[in-house]
């Protein structure tokens, strides 16, 4: 038996590959001056679009179509949304057009996500201490959010807290 037939590929989780590590740029010119126009940076690194919003959402007019502005600038600056997924914030704030901060998931994810823990600061605070002592995942199950949040929470400079029916 060789040390070949042992080795096993890592099983890899479709999160784990969809997480985005890429920064985008402000300003990126494969969106036009008019959808940058409506945004402003926030110190906590979201992009906050200033335009016209439904349910907390930016809308951003593409052609005839009235699109959700955080799938434009996905689509523009990542690619495709893969089929039968929708980019959710881990910033939890709506109106963030950062694709850095957009997630694809399916639809149970973010329905998951949409009945979130509520996180207070001391579990912020305690997520970042357990940095690399737990793993995501494990913290991910301990507070009842998904995997990717707990990876924002690590690296991000900050935190949205969710507001009541936010
Ligand atoms: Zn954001």
């Amino acid at each position: 038996m060789t040390g070949a037939t042992l080795a096993r590929p890592p099983v890899r989780h479709q999160e784990d590959t969809l997480m985005l590590d890429q920064s985008p740029t402000f300003g990126d010119l494969r969106l036009p001056a008019r959808f940058w126009a409506k945004v402003r940076v926030l110190p906590n690194g979201c992009w906050e679009w200033m335009g016209a919003c439904r349910g907390g959402y930016g809308r951003f007019h593409v052609g005839n179509r009235n699109a959700l502005a955080h799938r434009v600038a996905y689509e523009a600056l990542v690619g495709p949304m893969p089929d039968g997924l929708q980019p959710d914030h881990l910033c939890r704030n709506r109106p963030c057009v950062n694709t850095a901060h957009l997630e694809p998931v399916t639809n149970a994810v973010n329905c998951r996500r949409g009945s979130r823990a509520k996180l207070t600061e001391i579990d912020v605070r305690m997520i970042r201490e357990l940095r690399g002592i737990i793993s995501q995942r494990k913290l991910a199950q301990a507070y009842g959010v998904v995997y990717g949040n707990i990876g924002f929470i690590q690296r991000g400079e900050s935190w949205i807290f969710p507001t009541p029916g936010g």
